[in-house]
């Protein structure tokens, strides 16, 4: 029995609605689907009516963009309902934050040489959150990259010439948060915190000691060795082993909700320690 504990929807930067996310995740036969658009609670509604429908298990989600030790990392909070609360109510001035640094993004770009226009992001976004992913495709849809991946490394990843930074929660602070929200977190994708098994063993006995329930082992893009050696080093640890094929619909090619590139196995037994790590 396998589950899927990160997608995205057009929410944030995934491409389909909520209820086709859950859809795919019906079609696999899932028991557990969660929705973590990035820094928005907004497609939970419309996800959870579709799970409800289908009956299969929902689990609100949300994925933020945090700072840990000076590096950037992203944190799956769960059971984040969308309704006033201690994340909840933070996630509004992130969102400002957000929208501001998107503006100066703009105002790079355009010193750049490369009129681009808000109206035109917004275009392409859609509903929801607008970042990074949206802007690449303005890029791209302009001829100015060939590829999304090249819109990082030319102009937006950190470091580039339209880089804006925006101001992030510190991880303890978002872990806390979910915690008082009567949820849970784990670390996405850890290769992001990580280059060896060293730093991985000394990054998960920290995140253990921020309040963090799991880390994400299962991740779409690990060979299985790699999510197995993970997956030992957060047992070691104390973490919940969790995972995701982190589905963004068309802006991540190749890759479905609950298989990922088809070789994904995230067990529901993770589910269950999960819940049993929310605060009561
Ligand atoms: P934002 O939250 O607006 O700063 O955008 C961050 C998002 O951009 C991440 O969640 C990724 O989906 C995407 N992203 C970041 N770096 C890259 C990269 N080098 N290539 C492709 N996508 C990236
Ligand atoms: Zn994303
Ligand atoms: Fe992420
Ligand atoms: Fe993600």
């Amino acid at each position: 029995m396998a589950v899927d504990l990160h997608t995205h929807s057009r929410y944030s930067d995934g491409t389909d609605h909520p209820a086709a996310v859950v859809a795919r995740a019906v079609h696999h036969n899932l028991t557990t689907i969660a929705l973590a658009d990035h820094d928005t609670l907004d497609g939970l509604g419309e996800a959870r009516a579709a799970a409800d429908e289908h009956d299969i298990r929902f689990i609100p989600a949300v994925e933020l963009s945090v700072s840990w030790n000076t590096r950037a990392m992203h944190l799956l909070g769960y059971w984040i309902e969308p309704e006033a609360g201690p994340l909840q109510d933070r996630l509004a001035e992130i969102q400002q934050g957000r929208e501001s640094r998107n503006h100066q993004i703009v105002e790079a770009l355009q010193d750049l040489g490369i009129d681009v226009t808000m109206e035109e992001i917004l275009e392409i976004s859609g509903e929801g959150v607008v970042g990074r992913p949206h802007f690449a495709a303005a890029l791209m849809q302009r001829g100015i990259v060939e590829s999304i991946s090249e819109a990082f490394e030319s102009y937006l990843a950190s470091g580039r010439p339209a880089y804006r930074p925006r101001k992030r929660l510190k991880a303890a602070e978002a872990s806390r948060l979910a915690k008082a929200s009567g949820g849970v977190t784990s670390v996405a994708h850890p290769h992001t915190v990580a280059d060896n098994s060293n730093e991985f063993e000394a990054a998960f006995a920290t995140f253990h000691g921020l309040g963090i329930t799991g880390v994400e082992c299962h991740y779409v893009e690990y060979s299985p060795e790699t999510r197995r050696r993970l997956e030992a080093i957060a047992r070691n640890c104390g973490l919940v082993p969790t995972g995701g094929s982190d589905y963004h619909g068309r802006h991540k090619p190749g890759i479905d909700v609950g298989v990922g590139r088809g070789d994904l196995i995230v067990p529901d037994l993770v589910v269950e320690e999960l819940e049993a790590a929310r605060p009561r």
